[in-house]
C-alpha cells in the first residue's frame, strides 16, 4: 500500500523515482524541492521508499513536497508515464515498464546493450542524459557536468586527506610550512573544480589539459596552466588524440611536473577512447614519499599505469587511488544538481499545454534519444549492437 495523504488532481502524467541499486550509489534522481514544483504544476510524482536516503533526503520530505511513497518497485512503477534514475535501469526493471514509458538518466549504453536491446523489445523510450548535446540551450540539463563538477570536488577533498601534509602555507610559532604542489591533469569540468577546490584549501597548483583553450579558465582560478607546443583541440571542445611525437613530448613536460607535485589529480579522458596514459610506472618512482595521485579517469583505464579501478594501492610510497563514482561522495547537492538537471529536461517534454510530446524533433530531444518505438535511435550504439551489420 502506498502512503495515503491526499494529492491534488493530476494531469495525468505519473512521475516515478527509483531507489538506485548500484553498489555504492547514494545519489537520487530528484530531491523534494524540485518535486514539489511537480506536485505544484499537476504531476503524479512517485518515489520508491527509502530513494534518497543515501542522499540524506528522507521519505517524509518528499511526502512534505506531495509525492507519495511506493513500498516496492511493481507498485511505483504500475501505470508510470516518466521513470527517473541515476544509473541505467537493471533488466528486471525493464521488465516492469508498459511499452512507451519514459526513461530518463545516464544510460551507459556501451556498458549496457543488453539493457539497451531490452528496452528495444519493450518499446520502451528511453534518454540518455550523457547525450544531452553541450550547446547553450541545454546547459541547465547538462548532468555530465554537474556530476563532474561534484566529482572533481571530491577528488581534490580525496586527494588532500590522504595526503601527509598541510596543503596551506602556514606561519606559525612552531615553524613555517611551505604550501603543498598540487597538479590538475586535465582541465575540463572535473579538473577546473578540483584546481579551484585545491586553491581554496590553500596549494599551489598547476595544471595542464591538451586542449590550449583550457589554458586562461587554468590561469582565472589562479593556477598555473604548464604549456606544451601541442594544441590537440578536436570536435565540439573535446580534446583528439595525440600523435606517438606529441605523445613523448606531452610525457617528458609531464613527469616533470608529477615529480614535484604532493598530489596529482588526473581527468584526462576522450569521448568513447581509453584514457591516455600520462603517468608512467617510471615516473610514479620520482615522486616524492607521501605524494597522493587520484585518478579520475581510473573506471576507463586510468591516467597512471599503476592504478587499480576502486582500489587504493601504494607504490614507492606513493599512494595511488582510482575511485568509482566519486559524485557519490557528495550525494547530497550532486543528486540536488542532477534533479535541476532533469527538471529541465522534463520542461521540454511537456508543451504549453501540459500534454506530453511524443514528437521528439527538439534538438536536444533528437541527440538524447536513445531507444523508441522498438528502435535504438543513437547511431553508435546501433552500431555496436549489430556488430556494424545495418
Ligand atoms: P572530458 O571529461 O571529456 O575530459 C577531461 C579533460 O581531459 C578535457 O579538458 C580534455 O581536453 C583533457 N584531456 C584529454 N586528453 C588529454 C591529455 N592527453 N592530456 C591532458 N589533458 C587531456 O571533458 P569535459 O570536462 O566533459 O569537457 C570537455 C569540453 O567540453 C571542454 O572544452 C568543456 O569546456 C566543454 N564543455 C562545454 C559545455 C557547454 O558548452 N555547455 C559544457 C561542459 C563542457
Amino acid at each position: 500500500m502506498m502512503s495515503t495523504t491526499t494529492v491534488p488532481p493530476t494531469n495525468g502524467i505519473v512521475i516515478a523515482v527509483l531507489r538506485e541499486q548500484a553498489p555504492g550509489e547514494q545519489r537520487v534522481a530528484t530531491v523534494p524541492e524540485v518535486v514539489k514544483n511537480w506536485t505544484k504544476s499537476g504531476y503524479e510524482v512517485r518515489v520508491e521508499h527509502d530513494a534518497g536516503r543515501g542522499a540524506f533526503y528522507p521519505d517524509e520530505l518528499y511526502v512534505a513536497a506531495g509525492a507519495r511513497i511506493a513500498p516496492d518497485r511493481a507498485e511505483l512503477l504500475d501505470g508510470a508515464t516518466i521513470v527517473l534514475c541515476v544509473q541505467p535501469p537493471a533488466i528486471a526493471d525493464v521488465g516492469m515498464l508498459a511499452e512507451g514509458t519514459i526513461v530518463i538518466g545516464f544510460m551507459n549504453a556501451a556498458q549496457n546493450l543488453t539493457t539497451v536491446t531490452r528496452m528495444r523489445a519493450r518499446r520502451i523510450t528511453a534518454f540518455a542524459l550523457e547525450l544531452v548535446p553541450r550547446i547553450t540551450r541545454a546547459q541547465g540539463m547538462d548532468a555530465l557536468s554537474s556530476q563532474a563538477t561534484a566529482g572533481g570536488y571530491a577528488a581534490a577533498i580525496l586527494g588532500a586527506d590522504n595526503c601527509p601534509r598541510f596543503l596551506p602555507m602556514l606561519t606559525t610559532a612552531a615553524g613555517t610550512i611551505r604550501p603543498a604542489t598540487v597538479l590538475i591533469l586535465g582541465a575540463g569540468v572535473a579538473g577546473l573544480m578540483a584546481i579551484a577546490t585545491a586553491r581554496r584549501l590553500g596549494a599551489m597548483v598547476e595544471a595542464y589539459d591538451v586542449r590550449r583553450a583550457a589554458g586562461e579558465q587554468v590561469r582565472s582560478l589562479g593556477a598555473k596552466f604548464l604549456e606544451l607546443e601541442i594544441n590537440a583541440e578536436g570536435q565540439g571542445g573535446y580534446a583528439r588524440e595525440l600523435t606517438p611525437e606529441e605523445k613523448v613530448k606531452e610525457q617528458q613536460m609531464v613527469s616533470a611536473a608529477v615529480a614535484r607535485a604532493d598530489i596529482v589529480i588526473t581527468t584526462a579522458s576522450i569521448p568513447g577512447r581509453k584514457a591516455p596514459v600520462l603517468i608512467t610506472k617510471e615516473t610514479v618512482g620520482t615522486m616524492r614519499p607521501g605524494a597522493v595521485i587520484v585518478d579520475l579517469a581510473a573506471e576507463s583505464g586510468g591516467n597512471c599505469e599503476l592504478t587499480q579501478s576502486g582500489r587504493a594501492v601504494k607504490e614507492h610510497g606513493v599512494t595511488i587511488i582510482g575511485p568509482q563514482n566519486l559524485p557519490a561522495r557528495v550525494a547530497y547537492h550532486a543528486s540536488q544538481m542532477y534533479a535541476k538537471n532533469l527538471q529541465s529536461f522534463l520542461s521540454l517534454l511537456v508543451g504549453k499545454d501540459g500534454l506530453l510530446t511524443r514528437e521528439f524533433t527538439d534538438e536536444i530531444l533528437a541527440a538524447s534519444l536513445l531507444v523508441h518505438a522498438g528502435e535504438v535511435r543513437h547511431k553508435p550504439t546501433l552500431d555496436l549492437i549489430s556488430g556494424g551489420k545495418p
